[in-house]
């Protein structure tokens, strides 16, 4: 399996817990490498533009809302297929349904707070790792 890169949010209401190391040992040991992180407050324009994709779900509004409440860290993971390895770690959308051992059913408050986001396509990545980093920015 090839080593690749996803993009990685640890969301307001998990900075809010002090839970940023708590949610990164989860990822660390899960295999995945943080080759690059900052801890930014997003503004609402960067909140819109990263979930443009949800611009027509009712819960748009109240999700920039939420993601611009207070401190996010956004990272870039490396590691063995890493798309699909942090999926499986940060577990469903919904807490309800995640499974045991995973951040969502460990951390999560809400089907919004879940306390990570992660990009769901190869491609997807991609575009998401540009949003916030520049090359330079990001050591393997
Ligand atoms: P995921 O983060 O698992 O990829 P989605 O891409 O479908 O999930 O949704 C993006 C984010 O929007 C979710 O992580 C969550 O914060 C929020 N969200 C998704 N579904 C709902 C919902 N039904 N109500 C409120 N917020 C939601
Ligand atoms: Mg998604």
């Amino acid at each position: 399996m090839a080593v690749t890169r996803t993009f990685s949010i640890i969301k307001p209401d998990a900075t809010r817990r002090n839970l940023t190391g708590a949610v990164t040992k989860m990822l660390e040991e899960a295999g995945l490498r943080v080759v690059a992180s900052k801890r930014i407050r997003m503004t609402e324009d960067q909140a819109r533009g990263f979930y443009e994709v949800h611009k027509d779900r009712p819960f748009y509004g109240e999700l920039v809302d939420f993601m611009t409440s207070g401190p996010v860290v956004v990272q870039v993971l490396e590691g063995e297929d890493a798309v699909a390895r942090n999926r499986k770690i940060m577990g469903a959308t919904n807490p309800a349904d995640a499974e045991e051992g995973t951040i969502r059913k460990t951390y999560a408050e809400s089907i919004e707070a879940n306390s990570v986001h992660g990009s769901d396509s190869d491609e997807n990545a991609a575009t998401e790792i540009a949003f916030f980093f520049t090359e330079d920015e990001i050591v393997g």
